[in-house]
């Protein structure tokens, strides 16, 4: 059965992010909404578990404790970058790599559209 959305916990996306751990995966949440919890959608959108607030990953700003005052706009290269760490990760089995693989295309292409790559 194909997955449509898996829980958002990833290396931050945000550009430029000087994380002395690029690699370490955090759990996200919605701040404005002082949600706990995210979901990442087969469309690569973000959606919040507690108010239902979706936007696509690129367009996200995100804070981890490295720039916790200061939120990146997510950056191609960090956002692939953390897909590809989720996709290294042993336990990922056959649905959710297709899941990843389908989330990837769908940044690729997005920001083809947009020009960025
Ligand atoms: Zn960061
Ligand atoms: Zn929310």
């Amino acid at each position: 059965m194909s997955i449509s959305r898996i829980d958002f916990l990833s290396p931050c996306p945000g550009r430029g992010c000087n994380s002395p751990e690029p690699d370490r995966v955090i759990t996200w949440s919605h701040s404005p909404c002082s949600g706990s919890r995210e979901w990442l959608s087969n469309q690569a959108n973000i959606i919040c578990k507690d108010c239902g607030y979706q936007f696509f990953i690129l367009d996200g700003s995100f804070a981890c404790k490295y720039h916790a005052n200061e939120y990146k706009a997510a950056g191609f290269t960090e956002l692939t970058h953390a897909i590809s760490v989720l996709i290294s990760n042993p336990e990922v089995d056959e649905s959710d790599l297709a899941f990843l693989m389908g989330v990837t295309q769908r940044i690729k292409s997005r920001a083809k559209e947009r020009g960025i790559i």
